[in-house]
């Protein structure tokens, strides 16, 4: 394998040109190096990104959080700004790993590993971020909602940079939530996790939307438009979101069992949605 540390964004666009599908980008690594250890990545050219620091920030705009790709869990569980106006975002950074994982683990790279179960995807789908891509030909801007196409597969190409996300702030009426349940609390890779955003007039949805993590072989979004427009008793709103379970495909593993999963979907929508 070949490292080469890259110390600017055209470097890296320009490498992931010069070596296209033979390439791969190395943010904070902790998925790479346990990939390649375990042999499940081959690719020679490895361009190293950790010491740009033009890739690591929070910025604030006037609708939106701009948010670089090697801007750390760690980073993301102390910002007030994500806190503030990215709530579930924060949440779910503060449930990566250990203090080790979050500190190395990049957002950039839980998009790019596409996993699953990646903690930060279900808040990013229900707070609708876009995912800026670069390359050595130009730019463009592809919604987090449409990126992940398998496990571990995105519409990223191989000579494309995550090189920015956008986040809406939520706005004077929304209200957000991440919740994830794991083995243990510490180190635990989801067993289901969900997000979600809704708007509220006087106690009523106007807006329901829903992602759910470790549930499908991608990261599901969904609005669930017949939880709008009534004030639901916590009874019927169990019983309105039992559906959810024909909406997933999970599978069995040594963690959980499918149906385990399909039933913590549940529980886990309806915990975080009776008490908004
Ligand atoms: C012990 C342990 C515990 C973990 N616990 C959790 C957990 O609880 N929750 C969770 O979600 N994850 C967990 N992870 C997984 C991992 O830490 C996260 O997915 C992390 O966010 C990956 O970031 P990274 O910077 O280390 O990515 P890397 O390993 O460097 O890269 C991951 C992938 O993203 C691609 N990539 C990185 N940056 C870019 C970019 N700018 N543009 C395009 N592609 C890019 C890489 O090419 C690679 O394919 C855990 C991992 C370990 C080892």
């Amino acid at each position: 394998m070949n490292i080469y540390s890259a110390k600017s964004i055209a470097e890296v666009t320009n490498f992931l040109q010069s070596y296209g599908g033979e390439s791969l980008i190395l943010a904070g690594g902790t998925d790479v190096v346990m990939k390649y250890k375990n042999g499940l990545l081959k690719k020679r050219e490895v361009c190293n990104t950790y010491g740009i620091r033009d890739l690591r920030y929070i910025k604030e705009t006037a609708d939106s959080l701009a948010i670089g790709p090697l801007t750390t869990h760690h980073d993301l569980a102390e910002s007030k700004l994500v806190h503030k106006y990215a709530p579930p975002l924060a949440q779910a950074a503060v449930s990566v790993g250990s203090p080790q994982i979050r500190n190395r683990g990049t957002i950039g790279g839980n998009i790019g590993t596409a996993s699953p179960a990646g903690d930060t995807l279900p808040a990013l789908m229900v707070l609708g971020a876009d995912i800026k891509l670069l390359s050595s030909t130009g730019e463009r801007t592809v919604n987090i909602r449409d990126c992940f196409t398998g496990p571990g597969k995105t519409v990223i190409k191989p000579d494309e940079l995550i090189f920015e996300i956008n986040i809406p702030k939520l706005v004077e009426g929304e209200q957000s939530f991440f919740t994830k349940l794991g083995a243990r609390s510490a180190l635990a890779i989801s067993i289901a996790s969900a997000a979600a955003k809704v708007r509220l007039e006087r106690g009523v949805f106007t807006s329901v939307e829903v992602s759910l993590g470790s549930l499908a072989p991608t990261v599901l979004y969904q609005r669930l438009t017949m939880l709008e427009g009534e004030r639901l008793p916590n009874k019927e709103l169990w019983h309105r979101l039992q559906f959810i379970k024909d909406q997933v495909s999970p599978i069995s593993d040594v963690r959980a069992s499918a149906e385990y999963r399909k039933q913590m979907a549940v529980a886990l929508l309806f915990e975080g949605l009776k008490d908004l």
